[in-house]
């Protein structure tokens, strides 16, 4: 069995995946709010799994963040808690096994290429279009990270092809500007239409499709913003496909506009890399997890 855990700002779900990949068995429960409970609730989610299917298996956790190569400790996590914690080492002493964690859109990557929309395919970038922008890599079935830890963090590289009046971009939480999340994210493209502080982009199709111009203009350099950022992959990494999860991958005009537009950006006479929406929607980050020790 392959037990996948998705470490999430409200829940944490559990997923157990059979040899073929089948699923087994689905359960969540709340995130609680500090970090000795949270690793408690991720001890009994794998217990009481263990119990239903009666088999002990690997285990993968996805987060929003990711372990330092340096330190071992959680960073960049957009769920406070986590932060300068030794996740896994306090999960194995826990479950008195081995843990493997990664970041979510790692977890999306390994979903997408071995099952879902990035199936076929050698190489997959994945993104994740939600409350924060991530990217993943998976080549031949295996993670590219690094000697930083830091493969695939796409979300915090700078919007390239900057225009004037985009210069220098809205200050990142991370403390830089211009971050491609400042301008991808939900919040940053509702923030793009509507001012400081509106963060729901959900309903910007809808208002463009009603005749809302503000809103129409906003989703205009949002795909033009995504587009170049995707041109800007295509001639580093050049992946046999672009895989968009997150909630902002729901938008159908992107998979149309966003083609032709980086077309422009990549550095040659064909740009032909498909980008494509994930298949298991919310599910890839629980299912990717399941899947981290697949690779060996
Ligand atoms: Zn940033």
């Amino acid at each position: 069995m392959r037990y996948g855990i998705d470490l999430g700002g409200t829940k944490i779900e559990i997923a157990a995946l059979d040899r073929n990949g089948a699923v087994r068995l689905r359960r969540r429960v709340p995130t609680p709010p500090g970090y000795p409970d949270l690793i408690e609730a991720i001890a009994a989610l794998v217990h009481g799994a263990e119990r239903e299917t009666g088999k002990r298996g690997t285990i993968g956790v996805g987060i929003p963040g990711s372990l330092s190569p340096a330190t071992g400790l959680v960073r960049n996590a957009n769920s406070q808690e986590l932060n300068g914690h030794p996740l896994d080492k306090d999960l194995e002493a826990a479950l008195g096994q081995k843990v493997r964690v990664t970041n979510d859109a790692n977890c999306l990557a390994m979903s997408e290429a071995a099952d879902g929309a990035g199936s076929g395919h050698r190489t997959v970038f994945a993104v994740i279009l939600g409350t924060g922008v991530g990217g993943g890599i998976v080549s031949s079935g295996r993670i590219l990270d690094g000697p930083n830890g830091t493969g695939g963090e796409w979300g915090h590289t700078p919007l390239p092809w900057m225009m004037p009046a985009e210069f220098p971009g809205p200050r990142c939480w991370c403390g830089r500007h211009g971050c491609l999340e400042t301008y991808l994210s939900g919040p940053g493209l509702a923030a793009d239409c509507d001012g400081p502080g509106a963060r729901d982009a959900g309903r910007l199709p809808g208002r463009a499709a009603a005749g809302d111009a503000q809103a129409a203009a906003a989703l205009a350099r949002h795909t033009d913003r995504l587009a170049r950022a995707l041109g800007m992959i295509a001639n580093i990494l050049d992946p046999d496909v672009v895989v968009l999860g997150g909630g902002l991958s729901n938008m159908d005009h992107l998979y149309r506009d966003v083609p032709p537009i980086m077309a422009r950006h990549v550095f040659g006479d064909v740009a032909r890399t498909p980008i494509v929406r994930a298949r298991h929607g919310d599910s890839s980050g629980v299912f990717g997890a399941a899947r981290l020790w697949d690779a060996g």
